[in-house]
């Protein structure tokens, strides 16, 4: 039986109007959450990504601005742009959109961030918080995991969890997040022997690669959940045709689009593993729109944390099975 299609953009778009509910009391309690993304130069790809940021936040009813520094900004520049931000109360949040300019030291900017206010969750604080159990902010993308799982009621405790990939931005937290939830948690990477076999443990498999298509059903246990993190775009029509060029996945639809833009966006998981895994996150559509829902929800959880009323009594520690957006990470 082909496994379910875990459809991730209706759960964000649930999260969005759980955030916005909350963003609506606070504001009614005289507090409006605060988002500043930082933007330095023209960098395409991460002008639409921070477009996307801007818009989510207006829904949601979050204040939000955006600093645009040019190309030629020092990291002295942007130090002293990231200490304003820490000092106005206003802002909960500051994202800095990466890849920063060759010459700016980005390990140094996004030190310079603000635990409190540090929504991407990739300061040490937040990393040894999340280790440690302790009430801080997660990374979207693997917090973003975390939800589609809880929410599909896929059952975490007790099984075997494979993160193949070790980012500090999306393997290595997804893990730690799977391990808080009382999985047992093995995590592989590119120097992993056999990794095949190791991925075939695994009851809920996360590819977090980068690799178009490299999950295929060799690598996944019959009815495990399989979460693809991986947002590759394909041009090469002969990687096109590996991954959707087989009877069973053939899909016209993508055909056309790929044909008429020259690209398509893929996963790091193959379209047959829809034969043998339970339940699958498709590209598009799967994990991609939590990262905006959970940068929401991180926004208005900072903004909690800052007043002292985060974590609020009777909500869950990180990982946990709950329902709302608005319990703790
Ligand atoms: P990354 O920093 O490049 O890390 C990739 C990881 O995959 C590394 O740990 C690497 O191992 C491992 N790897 C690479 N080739 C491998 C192989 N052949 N076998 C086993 N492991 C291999 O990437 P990332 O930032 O974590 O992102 C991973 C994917 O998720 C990308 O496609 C990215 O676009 C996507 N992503 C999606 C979202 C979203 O919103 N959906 C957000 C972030 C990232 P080593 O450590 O040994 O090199």
């Amino acid at each position: 039986m082909p496994a379910k299609i875990l459809d991730g953009t209706k759960i964000a778009n649930d999260i969005r109007s759980e955030v916005a509910a909350e963003v609506k009391t606070m504001v009614a309690a005289g507090v409006r959450p605060g988002l500043a993304v930082v933007l330095v130069g023209h960098n395409p790809a991460s002008e639409i990504y921070v477009r996307g940021k801007v818009k989510a936040s207006n829904e949601v009813g979050l204040y939000s601005e955006q600093h645009t520094p040019s190309e030629s900004a020092t990291t002295a520049k942007l130090l002293a742009l990231i200490e304003d931000l820490n000092r106005r109360d206003e802002i909960d949040g500051i994202l800095v959109q990466l890849p920063l300019p060759a010459q700016v030291d980005s390990k140094q900017v996004l030190m310079a961030v603000d635990p409190s206010k540090d929504v991407d969750g990739f300061h040490p604080v937040n990393v040894g918080s999340l280790s440690t159990q302790r009430p801080g902010l997660v990374p979207c993308t693997p917090a973003g995991v975390m939800e589609i799982l809880n929410r599909s009621n896929i059952p975490i405790a007790g099984q075997e969890a494979v993160v193949v990939g070790r980012s500090d931005i999306v393997g290595k937290p997804a893990a730690m997040l799977l391990l808080n939830a009382n999985a047992t948690v093995t995590i592989c990477h590119s120097k992993t022997p056999d990794l095949a076999a190791a991925c075939r443990r695994a009851d809920i498999l996360i590819a977090a690669i980068g690799r178009p298509g490299m999950i295929t059903c060799d690598f996944v246990k019959p009815g495990a959940t399989v979460i693809d993190v991986g947002m590759n775009k394909v041009t090469d029509p002969a990687v096109f045709q590996r991954l959707f060029g087989g009877r069973l996945y053939k899909n016209a639809k993508r055909e056309d689009a790929f044909l008429a833009k020259g690209s398509t966006l893929v996963g790091d998981v193959h379209p047959e593993v829809a034969e043998v895994a339970g339940a699958l996150t498709p590209v598009p559509g799967g994990v991609g729109p939590l990262t905006i829902a959970m940068l929401m929800y991180n926004t208005v959880k900072a903004a909690k944390m800052r007043r002292g009323q985060w974590p609020v009594a009777g909500r869950r520690p990180s990982g946990s099975r709950r329902r709302s957006a608005m319990a703790d990470h």
